[in-house]
């Protein structure tokens, strides 16, 4: 028998991921891999990979951060910015500069070949570096769609208050309480930029059947009044139930990642991601070649 009080409709939490690990992507990314495809796929799925870089603080220089030419193919990538700026350009004419609360939600698709650095202006001032990049993985039928690149800035994103003063929400895909994040996806995904006041219990519908992660990048939640959730760690949930109840133990941002489960085999090699080895051979080859385009 269970306690009468327990929720049956919760989400199980499954595990938590921690991360002690610092590698630098490039000279510009101090990243931990807070989960990734390889040990997890099944469990993460339709998302792949999703790297913390800092939050560091850079001194002034002329350098540019971050790092060069290098393709993708087979997936998106996802970066959202908390603090300092990322300039973006890539080898199908799409480039952006974007800054604290904006996101990059690039489709490589068939395939591109990009570069990734500080905004030139953020790295001469220096000063507090933060972001996020994730990785969401296409459907087989997506994986050669043609590159897309959108720019979502912070304007565009609305924001959801809590009731009581509970924090808010930033609806970057999917939606909440009627309100439609910008962000166009292949598959059904909520990504939820979450602001959680201090001492506070907030009770979130989710989607039943999705995949779900929390990532909790400052402070800690206590979910379904049980683990906790602290900084630079991720809760991964069971797909079945609707319900996440989150108590804040202090002023807490968390990363909300919902989503449709592509139940398709996953093959990947560094910048790549499709379904069979001989897709990433293809993938490989048509970099080579330079089938996947230059920066100009
Ligand atoms: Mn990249």
């Amino acid at each position: 028998m269970e306690p009468m009080s327990k929720d049956k409709t919760a989400k199980k939490l499954r595990c938590i991921q921690r991360s002690v690990n610092r590698h630098w992507v490039g000279n510009g990314f101090p990243v931990r891999t807070l989960f990734s495809y390889p040990n997890l796929g099944p469990v993460l799925t339709p998302f792949l990979l999703l790297d913390y870089a800092g939050p560091m603080e850079f001194p002034p220089t002329d350098e540019r951060l971050g790092v060069g030419e290098h393709p993708h193919r087979g997936f998106e990538t996802v970066t959202i910015v908390y603090s300092g700026e990322v300039e973006h350009r890539d080898s199908s004419g799409g480039s952006g500069r974007i800054g604290p609360g904006d996101v990059q939600w690039m489709t490589a698709g068939s395939g591109v070949v990009h570069e990734e650095f500080h905004g030139r202006d953020f790295a001469r001032r220096g000063g507090r570096f933060e972001m996020v990049q994730l990785w969401v993985n296409l459907p087989r039928k997506a994986k050669r769609t043609p590159p897309r690149y959108q720019s979502i800035l912070s304007t565009q994103i609305p924001v959801v208050n809590l009731p009581d003063h509970r924090g808010t929400v930033r609806v970057i895909a999917g939606d909440l309480l009627d309100h439609q994040g910008p962000a166009q996806t292949f598959t059904p995904i909520h990504v939820w930029d979450l602001h959680l006041a201090g001492n506070r219990e907030t009770t979130l519908t989710v989607t039943d059947g999705h995949t779900l992660a929390l990532a909790v990048l400052e402070g800690a939640v206590q979910v379904n009044g049980s683990e906790t959730i602290g900084a630079a760690e991720v809760g991964l949930f069971d797909r079945h139930g609707k319900t996440l109840c989150l108590t804040s133990t202090q002023d807490t941002k968390v990363l909300l990642l919902s989503g449709e489960p592509i139940d398709e085999p996953i093959v990947g090699s560094g910048p790549f991601v499709m379904n069979t080895a001989e897709e990433i051979q293809q993938a490989m080859a048509d970099y080579r070649s330079g089938r996947m385009g230059h920066l100009s």
